[in-house]
């Protein structure tokens, strides 16, 4: 099986938008590269008294825009090039919804699932230290991404606070509310998700009551499920994957019992009445609406023409790859793509800075109505360059995206 460098996959997205907005050669140059880069190593105590050193990294993909946005991953397989996609991705996710941000992103080489919450906590303090005079509310802000959550932002933003001696709560967002978070965070991603489904389903005449297949089943996969029947008034769950196996059930599934056995027993695996299949056919099955939500490169040329959803709603960061776009568009399959899909998460980020800044908090309504209004908005724009270029969904959202921050780029005389 190949095996996909996220990087070039994000690369070949830029190229492909900057053809068609018939970008000159240094803006495309530009567009193409990170502009600032920090990969650096440090140490942290384990446990049982090693002190062992981890590899992180820092990449600030554009911040013409805005102060740069992206999270933070712990994760054993991060490399250079997919920090770089994940912050060249968060560049054309805030700007597709159109906030005043640039993109960014960060890892730790790690495996959060063999470490215990002492050292979880060293790595992220750990990691501050190391780049702290990069970040600040103005600079880069920091988010949750794979294997970190609300917890991690608290030990950060206090690791960062220590540092500059001030309360500067906006450094991270997706914190507790306690410390500054803002309603609506937790489930923004998949709640930003489920409202462009609601969308297309629209534009398309799908029934949003039909079945649904989510693969990943992590805080995102978990919402969407919940989100889904919550906002839409319905639809049949036959399918869910995680990182530990796959299940079906013709009947369909209750989301919230779904979240229950996930919680208890760390798998999807072993729910009453479903049965197991294999994870890569999940992708496969007949449904309406799939929900990719777990890591990158899942849809490509291999499965691309064996999938028969209607829509595919990309929760995940990167989960389709660009020879897969082009199959699904000629099959007729509707894909929102991750920039937008997904940007919910991002969008209450920002929400979450403003609020942070003004110290003034809203109502958990106000944050659902805003993000509402950013991602509907977000999805017809996009779906006016699709009629307009005549190109596959995610080639319209980056001409969108690209064409802004192009332009952000030309006014400040950078090209
Ligand atoms: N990690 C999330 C994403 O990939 C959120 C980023 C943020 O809020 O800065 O969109």
């Amino acid at each position: 099986m190949e095996s996909y460098n996220s990087f070039k996959v994000a690369q070949k997205q830029v190229i492909d938008a900057a053809k068609i907005l018939n970008l000159d050669n240094a803006t495309k140059e530009l567009l193409l590269w990170p502009q600032r880069e920090f990969t650096f190593t440090y140490p942290v105590r384990l446990d049982s008294g090693e002190m062992r050193i981890f590899h992180a990294y820092r990449i600030q993909y554009n911040y013409a825009r805005g102060p740069a946005k992206g999270g933070i991953r712990f994760h054993p397989d991060e490399t250079v090039d997919t920090v770089r996609a994940l912050a060249s991705w968060m560049t054309w996710k805030t700007a597709v919804l159109d906030l005043p941000l640039g993109g960014s992103k960060g890892g730790v080489v790690c495996d959060p699932k063999r470490m215990s919450e002492r050292e979880l906590e060293g790595i992220a303090r750990g990691y501050i230290r190391g780049v702290a005079e990069l970040l600040g509310v103005d600079k880069d802000i920091p988010a949750p991404d794979v294997y970190t959550n609300p917890q991690t932002m608290a030990w950060m933003m206090d690791e960062y606070e220590t540092i500059t001696h001030r309360h500067q709560p906006g450094v991270m967002t997706d914190k507790p509310l306690q410390v500054g978070g803002t309603e609506g965070r937790r489930d923004a991603v998949a709640r930003g998700g489920v409202f462009t489904v609601r969308e297309a389903c629209k534009v398309l005449g799908v029934d949003p009551h039909g079945r649904i297949a989510i693969q990943g089943f992590g805080n995102v996969g978990q919402r969407a499920a919940l989100l889904h029947r919550e906002l839409l008034g319905g639809g049949k769950i036959i399918a869910v994957s995680d990182s530990g196996g796959a299940i079906y059930s013709d009947d369909g599934m209750d989301p919230r019992e779904l979240v229950t056995h996930k919680l208890k027993s760390g798998s999807v695996k072993g729910f009453p009445g479903a049965k197991e299949i294999r994870q890569d056919a999940l992708l496969e099955l007949d449904v309406d609406i799939l929900y990719p939500s777990a890591l990158e490169n899942a849809i490509t040329k291999f499965n691309a023409s064996k999938i028969k959803a209607r829509i595919i709603c990309e929760l995940a960061n990167g989960p389709t790859t660009p020879e897969a776009d082009i199959i699904l568009f000629n099959n007729g399959t509707h894909v929102i793509p991750d920039i937008l899909a997904s940007a919910g998460g991002v969008t209450v980020s920002y929400f979450e800075m403003v609020q942070d800044a003004y110290r003034f908090f809203w109502d958990e309504g106000i944050v659902h109505e805003r993000l509402d209004k950013k991602m509907t908005k977000a999805y017809h724009t996009v779906q006016e360059a699709i009629r307009e270029k005549k190109v596959h969904p995610r080639l319209a959202a980056m001409v969108v995206s690209v064409a802004r921050v192009a332009e952000a780029c030309k006014l400040r005389g950078w090209v």
